[in-house]
Order: structure tokens, then C-alpha cells, then sequence
């Protein structure tokens, strides 16, 4: 890209198909917020709807509503909303509980499909809960049922050997960005006999995802992320229909049975996604998250992705130009095509950086040792705040502003 004009990144805002979408948020005056990735922000509707559950439906319909507001449905009803963003049909997508759970459930049923073969592989960059989960599931298994192997990115594809049970992959690295190859890493696995889960934590909202035609086995993914379901927001699984008769969960709640409310002695699976359900939903949190993706509902997933490269391209540009920020080396792959819709750079002193980018109004976020990490959300970032970012971060850098103290205190969450 050739270095741009301020009047032409103040064209692209203007002719911007996704412009409008901004409105549709409760930012904060004066802050550009690039940890979308992380939290995404607030949509305006969150708030009314989250007043009509309190107010209407739990103070004043109280226990009625779990038939009259459908809160017996949540689970299933989010779920579609969310499949029609990650490229699923009907009937396999649920939203419940936390990514880390979901990961139990959908490995355990993926290793019980697997009778003859033990082996989990991963990367080993992945997300630590991912990586935790299966540790937690060996101890359950055993070592001779459950094993974990962690392979680097460049040996993955000669690592899918005939031993390997389960291939469990993050689409979009949380730490560089790098965005996988869903399509031919669950073939290549599929002609080893071996099971696919995918996280979507950083992709679900982020870029057009197409389960079904990929033919994936397994996904979870994050509500709190691009789906802007507010902290802590319950996440979802998906479960491709052709597994649905055969598998099974070691979770087994009351919601997940098949007639939960005739209070049976013995537990007897949904015959559905529902199986995946455990204990009662969490109804005010995913009812928001709910008012949420109905932000997406007429949002086309290409144009998004469109956008996204773009901001991410426009960043690289005003980094590249500017002299004093030669010290940023890129830690994302350079070919868009090979990211997610975040960039991440390292920096000897990326946690001062940053925590003097969030003094100046900048929130974008740090991940130990020395990666600074800036997430573009394409319903609500601007090009305008990819150039002011820029000027901020160059302004910290070339003025050594992150030698501050007050920059080098050490937080709880980072
Ligand atoms: C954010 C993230 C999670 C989070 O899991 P929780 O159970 O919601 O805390 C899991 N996996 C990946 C890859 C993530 O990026």
C-alpha cells in the first residue's frame, strides 16, 4: 500500500459500507478502542435489553418467564444466530458455559469416537486453556487413552499421522494473529482418520468462517470476543450433524438429558445438540448476548473481512512510513490472507507502550513478554483511528514516554 493522505483515510471512513454500524455502539468519547479482540465493545441495544430482562421479565414475570420469554430456548436460539456467522446449518451450534468447558465436552466426545488412537495434537502456541483442557482431560482418560503432543507450526502437516486421534487447532493465533488453513488442515487430518476441533475465539465475528463446508468435525468459540457479548458471555460449540447420533459428553446435567423436566432416575442423552447443554442456562448474559448478534444480522461477512484487511493494512503502512517506529518489529504474518483481524508487534518495552497508549487513549493490549498486540473490530473501528493510533504510538516511542513509572506497574489482567 502507498502511503496514504489524511484526506484519503477521511474518504474511506466517509464511503465506508460499514460506517453506519458504529452507531450501533456505546463507545467512550475520545478513546480508540483496538481490544475488540479481547472485549468487544458495547452494543447501544445491550443496555435496553438487559433493563427489559431484569425489570419485565425476572422481577416482574419472575419464574413464568422461562416459558413466556423462552429462556428454556436461549441456548438453542443464540446458537442459530451464532451458525449463521461460522457457516452452519441449523441444529448444531449451542451457546453454553465457557470455552474452556465446551473444549472438555467436544474433545471428550471427539476422543470417545477415536477408540483405537490416543493422541491429541496441537501447536504449541495455542492458547493455554486449550492446551490445559487436554491435560485435564488425560487425567481423567489416563495417559494411555489421552495423550498431549504439541508440535511448532512448521512440522503440523507431517505431524497428522495415523496415531493421532484428535487435530485441535485455534484458527486465528491469539498472540500473532496467524489465521490457518481450515479447509485443508481438516482434510489432510480427515484422510489420516483424524477428528477436527477448531477454537474460534478469534475468528468467530472476526471473518467469514464456512464449518459446514469445510466439513469440521468440532468448533467452540467465545461470546465475549467479536461477538460483543459483554465479559464473561457464555461461549458455543458446534457438533456437525453427522456425529450427533454417536457421540457422547461426560457432562451430564439435567439440561442435556432428553426430557429434563421428567426429573428421570437415570440419565438419558438429548438425541441433539441439546446433549451439550449441563446445568441452567445463563439467562441475563445470554440474553445479551443475544440483543448483540442481532447487530450482525444484516452485516455481509465478505464485506467485513474486506474491511478488516484494510484497517490492518493501512496499519502496517503508517508503521512501515514512519522512522521511529523502526524499533516494532511485526509479529503477524506479512500476506493478509494469513491473518486474523489482529496485528501484533514486538517491543522490548511493549508493556510500558502500552499501558502509556491506554493513558493516551488508546486501549489496545499487551501479552507477556514483549508483544503489543492492536485488534480491529471492522463494525466499529475507523481508518481515522488506525492514523491517530499511529501518531499516539509514534509519539511514545520516538519521546521514550513508556520509561514512565507509572507505565511500568505490573496489573493483575493484562
Ligand atoms: C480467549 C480464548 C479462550 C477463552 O476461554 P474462556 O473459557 O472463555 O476463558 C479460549 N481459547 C482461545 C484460543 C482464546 O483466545
Amino acid at each position: 500500500m502507498n502511503v496514504v493522505s489524511q484526506a484519503q483515510i477521511e474518504q474511506w471512513d466517509k464511503s465506508d459500507p460499514l460506517g453506519a454500524k458504529r452507531l450501533e455502539f456505546s463507545l467512550p468519547k475520545d478513546v480508540i478502542y483496538l481490544d475488540g479482540n479481547s472485549l468487544g465493545a458495547m452494543p447501544s441495544v445491550a443496555t435496553e435489553h438487559a433493563k427489559h430482562v431484569l425489570e419485565q421479565q425476572w422481577a416482574n414475570d419472575l419464574i413464568i418467564s422461562w416459558n413466556k420469554h423462552k429462556w428454556i430456548d436461549l441456548p438453542l436460539a443464540v446458537g442459530e444466530k451464532i451458525a449463521r456467522l461460522i457457516g452452519a446449518a441449523s441444529g448444531q451450534v449451542i451457546c453454553c458455559d465457557s470455552t474452556s468447558i465446551n473444549l472438555f465436552k467436544v474433545l471428550s466426545s471427539a476422543m470417545a469416537l477415536q477408540k483405537t488412537r490416543s493422541v491429541v495434537l496441537s501447536l504449541s502456541g495455542n492458547f493455554p486453556t486449550d492446551l490445559y483442557m487436554v491435560e485435564g482431560l488425560a487425567s481423567v482418560l489416563g495417559q494411555d487413552a489421552c495423550k498431549v503432543k504439541w508440535v511448532d507450526e512448521d512440522i503440523l502437516e507431517s505431524a497428522l499421522t495415523t496415531d493421532v486421534a484428535v487435530l485441535m487447532l485455534t484458527q486465528v493465533d491469539f498472540r500473532s494473529g496467524r489465521l490457518l488453513n481450515m479447509e485443508r488442515l481438516t482434510n489432510l487430518a480427515h484422510q489420516k482418520g483424524i477428528l477436527v476441533v477448531w477454537d474460534l475465539a478469534h475468528s468467530a465475528g472476526a471473518l467469514p468462517i464456512a464449518l459446514d463446508e469445510c466439513q469440521v468435525d468440532f468448533a467452540v468459540g467465545c461470546g465475549y470476543k467479536y461477538l460483543n457479548g459483554g465479559p464473561g458471555a457464555p461461549a458455543f460449540l458446534y457438533v456437525a450433524k453427522r456425529h450427533q447420533k454417536n457421540v457422547s459428553q461426560p457432562l451430564k446435567g439435567w439440561m442435556g438429558h432428553k426430557r429434563p423436566f421428567a426429573f428421570a432416575g437415570h440419565y438419558q442423552p438429548a438425541e441433539d445438540i441439546n446433549q451439550y447443554l449441563c446445568g441452567t442456562p445463563n439467562v441475563i448474559s445470554m440474553s445479551i448476548l443475544e440483543a448483540a448478534l442481532d447487530v450482525f444480522a444484516d452485516v455481509n461477512m465478505h464485506q467485513l473481512r474486506e474491511k478488516s484487511v484494510a484497517l490492518s493494512e493501512l496499519f502496517i503502512a503508517l508503521v512501515q512510513k514512519e522512522p521511529q517506529l523502526n524499533e516494532l518489529s511485526l509479529a503477524s504474518p506479512i500476506p493478509a490472507e494469513l491473518r486474523g483481524s489482529q496485528l501484533a508487534f514486538r517491543h522490548k518495552h511493549a508493556h510500558g507502550i502500552c499501558q502509556a497508549l491506554i493513558k493516551h487513549g488508546v486501549i489496545a493490549d499487551f501479552r507477556a513478554p514483549d508483544t503489543l498486540r492492536f485488534g480491529f473490530t471492522p463494525l466499529y473501528t475507523r481508518y481515522q483511528d488506525i492514523a491517530k493510533c499511529v501518531n499516539i504510538l509514534t509519539n511514545i516511542i520516538s519521546q521514550k514516554i513508556y520509561q514512565h513509572p507509572e507505565f511500568n506497574v505490573q496489573q493483575k489482567v493484562t
